[in-house]
């Protein structure tokens, strides 16, 4: 898949046909895929930090989650046309399993969030096969391991918050037989129905940041840094 390099890390240039497409092959072939969400708050802090640069850059996808990377590419007149959300690409994968019988795990967040999640999911998709959830609290990562192995899982979804989610699943993909990993953040939350979306016109205007920033104030610090991405993106294109 193409990528496209923003502030020194690798962002798939794809939609989320040709990203189902891949998938489902990488299953069929039993290839172990880990999919993680790019947004200008991971860009920044991988810049100051190599691991989670590293770690970033050797995702087999690394979706364009977050508007500003929208704007980014934009800016330096690159390929990437429109956001692949987290929880979208989620749905997907969702979608997905529940056609193709794949097994899902989920792992992550509060008990009573994600048996709820787990409810939800499974009145959009019947058919769905939820093989099994671990809390983002339980302490006994070897229990994990073991439970999630013993599922069969061909999907895992990862809620623990970024980058934790990330670390703990490049730390664990070799002891795990699952093949699609993905870090899904806030999305069983999301799923829940404790936090609701931004309403479909905003998410299309690319104005999801002003609902959650509407609904969250003390958000603004972590947002103010997509200013500060911009003026990065800027003055990279105009030294070039
Ligand atoms: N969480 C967890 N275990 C932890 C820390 C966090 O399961 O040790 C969960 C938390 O309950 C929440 C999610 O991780 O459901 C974090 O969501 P957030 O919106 O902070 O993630 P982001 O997408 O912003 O990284």
């Amino acid at each position: 898949m193409n990528k496209e390099n923003i502030l020194g890390i690798d962002v798939s240039i794809t939609s989320y046909e040709e990203l189902k497409n891949n998938i489902e092959k990488d299953i069929k072939n039993n290839k172990k895929s880990f999919i993680v969400a790019i947004n200008p708050e991971k860009i920044l802090k991988a810049r100051q930090d190599e691991d989670l640069k590293n770690l970033l850059n050797n995702a087999t996808y690394q979706i364009p989650d977050g508007i500003g990377v929208v704007y980014a590419s934009k800016i330096k007149k690159g390929k990437i046309t429109s956001r692949i959300t987290g929880i979208d690409c989620m749905d997907m994968l969702c979608n997905l399993a529940n056609e193709k019988q794949y097994k899902i795990f989920m792992y992550g967040a509060k008990k009573e969030t994600i048996l709820k999640a787990k409810e939800n999911l499974i009145k959009k998709y019947p058919n769905i096969k939820i093989v099994g959830t671990v809390d983002g609290y339980e302490k006994d990562n070897e229990k994990i391991i073991k439970t999630i192995n013993k599922s069969n899982a061909d999907i895992i979804f990862v809620a623990l918050g970024s980058p934790k989610q990330e670390n703990w699943i490049t730390s664990n993909m070799d002891k795990l037989c699952v093949k699609i990993y993905q870090g899904v953040g806030g999305s069983f939350d999301v799923l829940s129905g404790n936090i609701k979306r931004a309403p479909k016109i905003m998410q299309k205007l690319g104005l999801e940041w002003l609902y959650r920033l509407i609904k969250e104030p003390k958000r603004i610090f972590r947002q103010l840094k997509l200013i500060k991405f911009l003026f990065l993106i800027i003055f990279n294109k105009k030294s070039k």
